[in-house]
């Protein structure tokens, strides 16, 4: 087995991977895709100057003034008359500015008598139209291949007019736990028996990452059980990923199984047994069994090939800067990804270790973990500023209230 530092077992996987196949794919189901073609918008945003206002439609010159009114354009309507000086139509809010005027003055500023209208205030040209083409125009290139279908994103698609997409595939994700001792959540458990956890997590954490699991279950520790199992889950899946196993155990046998797979020790902590390489034409993840060493694994080593084979430029996970509350001592030797919590004090993050203890069997520090603090390998102490990468972007914050626009009043009564 031989050991890697956490870049080069990266390097060596990533080497490894292309971007994946895409599709075409309608608008409705875009949302959280990556998106695998150039857009170049096909009109202009608006498509013609409108009315940002419900108002009258005027030429600058005239107001103020009292004008005769022509007609009233509804948003959907379009002008039958040209706006000349002492005239003006009464216009609502993203109808089509008529030909002749150069300004709308709002309602609130006007009073009318049906035929005619008085205008007190004065104008400038323009004031209140939105021009054709002032927020996108026709031609030009609005999205690149690699962006990430965001609400917004998939909004001024539709105000495009663009109704379908090419989008990565998902890579679909087998999953499969290893291990005599587990059982599925919802069962009794036997003597020696734990629930296995590992398939769950990572459920999440391939949705997560934009793929798509299959979990393949359980499978014994027995080396024709997991070469059968493994051959299965290549034969559905682009990607393969077990859990368990992978140590020097007595009862260790995924390395026995796979063939051309290599064993790593990587030099982080936690998580280091990993195994990886090709096993059935696909690219195998052989992840630690212990819970926190897959999750950190999995994070580390596979979402970045999910990202990648989505095209994804920027694979990695984010990274912020964090101050730790308090200073650590630690042991040198490997790298360390420790879980911490995130909080905001006055404009500040800080970082909290997570979870009871950094023990790599505590799985309450992934729970209530915000992302990683990445420590050197060589530091024995730790303090001040250190950078945080995220697994939990959307990290609740503990100092203020989650509504940030001051108190929200308390409800009065049932709702329904
Ligand atoms: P192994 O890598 O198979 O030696 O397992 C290391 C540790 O992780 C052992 O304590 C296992 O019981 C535990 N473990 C292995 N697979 C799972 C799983 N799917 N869910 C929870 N714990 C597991
Ligand atoms: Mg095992």
């Amino acid at each position: 087995m031989s050991a890697l530092s956490v870049e080069a077992a990266l390097e060596r996987i990533l080497a490894d991977v292309g971007v994946g196949p895409t599709e075409g794919t309608h608008l409705a189901g875009a949302y959280g895709r990556v998106l695998a073609e150039r857009i170049l918008a096909p009109i202009s945003l608006p498509p013609w100057a409108n009315s940002a206002m419900d108002g009258f439609a005027v030429r600058a010159a005239d107001v103020p003034g009292r004008l005769r009114v022509l007609e009233t354009i509804a948003a959907g309507g379009v002008g039958r008359l040209r706006v000349e000086s002492g005239t003006a139509s009464r216009i609502m809010t993203g109808a089509p500015v008529p030909a002749g005027a150069d300004t709308i003055v709002m309602l609130e500023d006007t009073e009318s008598d049906g035929g005619s209208v008085s205008i007190a205030t004065s104008a400038r040209v323009g004031q209140h139209v939105r021009l054709e083409g002032s927020d996108i125009r026709a031609g030009e290139v609005v999205f690149e291949p690699g962006r990430r279908l965001t609400p917004g994103v998939v909004g001024v698609l539709a105000s495009l007019g663009i109704a379908r997409v090419q989008v990565a595939v998902r890579p679909r994700v087998a999953i499969l736990s290893t291990g005599d001792e587990l059982v599925e959540p919802g069962l009794p458990l036997g003597p020696g028996q734990i629930y296995s956890s590992n398939n769950h997590a990572l459920i999440g954490l391939v949705v997560a990452a934009g793929g798509e699991p299959v979990d393949c279950g359980t499978v014994r520790d027995e080396p024709e059980a997991l070469r059968a199992a493994f051959l299965a889950a290549a034969a559905l899946a682009d990607l393969v990923v077990s859990t368990g196993g992978v140590s020097v155990g007595d009862f260790d046998h995924v390395k026995d199984v796979v063939g051309a797979v290599e064993f790593w020790r990587v030099a982080m902590k936690p998580g280091k047994p990993l195994a990886y390489g090709r096993f059935g034409g696909r690219p195998f993840f052989g992840l630690p069994g212990n819970p926190v060493s897959c999750m950190v694994n999995f994070l580390q080593f596979v979402r970045p090939v999910i990202r990648r084979l989505l095209g994804d430029p920027r694979p990695f996970l984010p990274v912020v800067h964090a101050t730790l509350r308090a200073p650590l001592r630690r042991s040198p030797g490997r790298v360390e990804l420790l879980r911490v919590r995130l909080e905001r004090e006055d404009g500040h993050l800080f970082a909290i270790p997570a979870g009871r203890h950094q023990g790599s069997g505590n799985a309450l520090g992934m729970a209530e973990g915000h992302g990683f603090a990445l420590l050197d390998a060589e530091s024995t102490e730790v303090s001040g500023v250190v950078r945080v990468q995220l697994f939990d972007r959307e990290f609740d914050d503990a100092e203020s209230p989650a509504y940030g626009w001051g108190e929200i009043p308390a409800a009065d009564g049932p709702c329904c």
